[in-house]
This record gives C-alpha cells, sequence and structure tokens, in this order.
C-alpha cells in the first residue's frame, strides 16, 4: 500500500509562483522531491482535462498547478510531457482544441513540460484486475518512468467526487471510455475499474496531487476550497478532499473499494496546515449511486450497437500486403491464405475501433460498417470486462 499520509496545504489564488512555494513544502514534509523524482527522469504529468473546458469553469485541472510543478520537476533534472486522453477521439484534432481552451498550451509555453503528440493506444495486461484484466490505454504512458496524477476537486451527480482515484480513467484511450462506461455501469464495477487502473499502474505513480483551490459542486456551482492536496496515495487524498466538504469517507462506495482491496487505510496523518479551517458544513454534495450511468444495461448496450462502427476487412479485395497487422495497435489482425492468396482478418475481441488500420491500409479496401451481428461481438467483449 502507497503511503496513505496527505499533506493539505492552503493556497489562495492560481498563481504559478505562490503555488510552486506551497508545493515545495508539500514535497518537504512527504521526504523531497528527490525521494520520488530521479535526474533526467521521463514523467507523464496527467491533469484532469475530461471536459476540456476553459479553466475558469473549474472543471479541469487549472494550468498554474501545471506550471508549478512541471518547474518543480525541472529543478530536478527532469523531464515532463503533459498527457491526458479527454471525453471525445483521442487524435490531434481533438487535443490541439483541449490544450488550447484549458490553457495547457499556456502551461507548456512556459518551457517546464512539452505536450503529449502520442495519440497510439497500448494494452495493459493486468490478471489480477477485479473489473477488467486488459485495459486499453494511451501509449505515451510507456514512454514516461513516473506518473504524477493531478486531479481536480470536482463533483459528479452519479460519481460523486473524481478527485485523484477517478482522474485515472483519463488514461482509458478515447471513446474506449465510452465501452467501459456501458460494460461498468454499477458503481461498484466502475469505481474497481478505476483501482484497476491504478494497480496496474502503481509502481509508475509515485504521487498525487488534487486542485481544489477552486472547486466545483454537484450542483455545478463553484465554491472556493482554498486547498492544494499532496501525497503518495490517490485514496487517502480523496478521503481527505470528502473531510473537508463535511462528508463520511466511509459512507463513499470508492473509498470503501479501495479500503477493501488494501489499497489506503483509514488511520492516516493529515500534515501541513490544519483542515479544521477550511471545512464547509453547506457544501453540496451527492454520494455516488449503485447504478452510476442511472440506465440499464440494455439500453446502454443498445444505444452502443447502434452508434459504434467496426472495422469490416472485405477478405475479397484483400491484397494481403500486412499493412494492417504493423498499423494495428493491439495486434487484432492476422493473415489467412486460401488458394487465392492471403488476406486479413480481425479479432473483434482485441479489436478497440481505433481505425488506424482504416487509415493505412494502401489499397483503401477496410470499410467501416454497424454489422448486423455486432451483438454477438459485443457479448464477446462482455467476457473480457466482467
Ligand atoms: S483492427 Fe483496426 S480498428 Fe481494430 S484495433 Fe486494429 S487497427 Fe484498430
Ligand atoms: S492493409 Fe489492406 S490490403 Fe493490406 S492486408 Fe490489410 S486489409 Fe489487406
Amino acid at each position: 500500500m502507497k503511503n496513505p499520509n496527505v499533506v493539505l496545504k492552503i493556497c489562495k489564488e492560481y498563481n504559478a509562483k505562490t503555488i510552486f512555494s506551497a508545493l515545495e513544502e508539500a514535497f518537504n514534509l512527504l521526504g523531497g522531491l528527490s525521494k520520488f523524482i530521479k535526474p533526467k527522469a521521463k514523467v507523464l504529468i496527467k491533469p484532469d482535462l475530461y471536459y476540456g473546458t476553459e479553466p475558469n469553469l473549474a472543471n479541469t485541472t487549472h494550468p498554474a498547478i501545471i506550471e508549478a510543478v512541471a518547474e518543480l520537476l525541472n529543478s530536478q533534472g527532469a523531464n515532463c510531457i503533459i498527457a491526458d486522453s479527454p471525453n471525445g477521439d483521442f487524435n490531434q484534432y481533438v487535443l490541439d482544441k483541449v490544450y488550447t481552451k484549458t490553457q495547457m498550451l499556456n502551461a507548456s509555453n512556459s518551457g517546464y513540460a512539452t505536450l503529449n503528440t502520442n495519440y497510439d493506444i497500448c494494452v495493459f495486461e493486468n490478471p489480477l484486475g477485479v473489473s477488467a484484466k486488459r485495459f486499453y490505454l494511451i501509449d505515451a504512458i510507456n514512454d514516461a518512468d513516473v506518473i504524477i496524477n493531478i486531479g481536480k476537486f470536482r463533483c459528479d451527480n452519479n460519481l460523486g467526487l473524481i478527485g485523484c482515484g477517478q482522474n485515472l480513467f483519463g488514461l482509458v484511450a478515447g471513446k474506449i471510455k465510452n465501452l467501459i462506461k456501458a460494460r461498468c455501469y454499477t458503481s461498484k464495477k466502475f469505481f474497481n475499474y478505476n483501482i484497476d487502473i491504478f494497480d496496474t499502474l502503481e509502481n509508475k505513480i509515485v504521487l498525487n496531487i488534487l486542485d481544489g483551490i477552486v472547486s466545483h459542486e454537484t450542483n455545478k456551482d463553484q465554491r472556493i476550497l482554498n486547498t492544494i492536496l499532496v501525497g503518495e496515495n490517490p485514496y487517502s487524498i480523496d478521503c481527505t478532499a470528502l473531510k473537508i466538504i463535511n462528508e463520511n469517507p466511509e459512507k463513499n462506495i470508492f473509498i470503501q473499494e479501495a479500503v477493501t482491496r488494501q489499497k489506503m487505510e483509514y488511520n492516516y496523518q493529515i500534515l501541513g496546515d490544519n483542515i479544521e479551517q477550511l471545512i464547509k458544513v453547506d457544501y453540496n454534495y451527492s454520494n455516488p449511486t449503485s447504478y452510476i450511468f442511472n440506465k440499464s444495461l440494455n439500453s446502454l448496450q443498445r444505444q452502443y450497437n447502434s452508434t459504434q462502427k467496426r472495422v469490416i476487412i472485405p477478405y475479397k479485395n484483400c491484397k494481403g500486403c500486412k499493412t494492417c497487422l504493423t498499423a494495428c495497435p493491439t495486434h487484432a489482425i492476422s493473415i489467412k491464405s486460401s488458394p487465392y492468396g492471403e488476406y486479413a482478418v480481425i479479432d473483434y475481441d482485441k479489436c478497440i475501433n481505433c481505425f488506424e488500420c482504416v487509415k493505412k491500409c494502401p489499397y483503401k479496401i477496410i470499410e467501416t460498417k454497424t454489422p448486423l451481428k455486432y451483438k454477438i461481438i459485443a457479448k464477446n467483449i462482455d467476457k473480457k470486462i466482467k
């Protein structure tokens, strides 16, 4: 289990210099940044860019926090990259817009971090996963030695506090997130899926930070909390965040699951500033519901089936050139032989609808369709995500 102690720092403005000092003090209380970051380490900074909105809406991690973290990491000799997969497709077009709107572009202009431009998807396996054993995450993770997870203090009607624990869901590449939501429609399954991601990357995730200077209540109002939380353990950070808004963490399903899986314990220390002066007794917050996406599996399944296009290789037109084999990030394509020559076939259990093969086929023969037999394919995917 990661050290559950949390450092709380009061910080009253989104000013990179003020945040720099607060974070420096916080890291010192945890034993110094050098304990976590080696010189020349490649660090993936993971903000919460899910909604891709302007920082003043308090839906995304503020760029001033990212800039301050990157400057501190640079002072350790580290190389930083800012990477996330927001809601929607995971490609250059979407990311360019998100980087501009969320002002991550400004944060990177300070020269302390670059923006991720690797739009590849990578498969991570975790045989110990509870909700899933295979994960389709952004490939930038592979380029990094360590990850610093920087969540936003925002609250959702169905999911409760997003915080640091659920921020890791943004590592799932692009619209695959929708598929996961359709499969993990109960809070228990969805939260365990998030914990599975943490479990898979636990050795890489060295620090977690929560941007709670300005937060976002369940009713979408903004609320000033003047808080930054820092620690090794994302779940005890979320636990502390719940205490600040006067919620009992022991009643939160996500925290309960993290404790059951021995990822955190309720008995930990809050270091740094005093929590008592920050507690808000009138914060608008709803705990996660049992069915977080509020729809039956059938309706989600129908919705997914009716909208999802799949790639089809018409074998008669295939030249067997194997270009799609190397383009496929999940190795879902193999080559078969017939008396008329070789042709490519897709294993739909492995296909993640990234459409890379469509783009790369030199003969432009790969089609995208919503096949009638998709229900059978979806069932096969279900076997992978229990
Ligand atoms: S078969 Fe095509 S669409 Fe499916 S994962 Fe491979 S490259 Fe992507
Ligand atoms: S790239 Fe196109 S032509 Fe070549 S093997 Fe794949 S589907 Fe067939």
